[in-house]
């Protein structure tokens, strides 16, 4: 392995605070870049494609907390609802309701996250403000016992400017408190927001984020 991941891995550790947790985004990376990380004690990953991270759950070893943190189709739940631990970016009624329904079926309760749209990028997935206060009006996600809602997640703009970045960020997480007072008042597990990347955890972790899914500057770039 001609990267050095444990040694990225102890640098993006240092420099995140305390109580935030490290979200070790291994897409496209082998289970060798895995393996080393897991070495330095890391045991939570992120990982985007099905397929691919069923082939690293099964080799790889058990005790990792997979995180599911892409645009997860509907008919692919089935699939990892038997051991993810978080699905990070969930964006409709319709997703929550299946991994609800998988989650029964293996009995268990499944952590997800909402995900927001907030950049402005046609490209990103996510619920507006406006949508997601929808859902949580309609109220129909107080009926699902097989998931437990635990916060909110987004991804900031792709751009240098890091005025634009930071303003992101801060609408995320006023929304977050609104969203914790007026439907999660009584819910400890409504804890976590989940933003920054590679090139924006920093400004993230000033904005309130709990959780960064940092994957490039461990890993290095991705071959697709
Ligand atoms: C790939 C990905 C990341 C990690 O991106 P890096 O820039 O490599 O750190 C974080 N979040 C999501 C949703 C991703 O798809």
């Amino acid at each position: 392995m001609d990267y050095d991941v444990a040694g990225k891995l102890c640098e993006v550790k240092s420099s995140i605070p305390e109580g935030v947790t490290l979200v070790a985004v291994s897409k496209f990376h082998p289970n060798e870049y895995i393996e080393a990380a897991y070495a330095e004690g890391q045991r939570v990953f992120g990982e985007s494609h099905e397929q691919e991270l069923s082939k690293k759950y099964d080799t790889l070893p058990k005790d990792i907390q997979w995180h599911f943190i892409g645009h997860l189709q509907t008919n692919k739940v089935k699939y990892i609802a038997p051991y993810i631990s978080m699905v990070d970016a969930v964006d409709s009624l319709k997703l929550l309701k299946e991994i609800n329904k998988q989650a029964a079926k293996h009995d268990r309760v499944i952590d997800v996250l909402l995900e927001l749209h907030i950049a402005q990028e046609a490209t990103k997935y996510g619920l507006t403000i406006d949508a997601c206060r929808q859902l949580l009006d309609d109220g129909e996600w107080r009926n699902l016992n097989n998931v437990r809602i635990c916060g909110l997640m987004m991804m900031a703009s792709n751009t240098d400017d890091e005025n634009q970045i930071r303003s992101e960020f801060i609408q995320a997480a006023d929304f977050f408190d609104e969203v914790k007072a007026k439907y999660f008042a009584d819910s400890a597990a409504f804890c976590q927001r989940s933003w920054g990347m590679s090139h924006d955890y920093k400004i993230a972790v000033e904005c309130r984020s709990t959780m960064v899914r940092v994957g490039t500057t461990i890993f290095g770039p991705r071959v697709y």
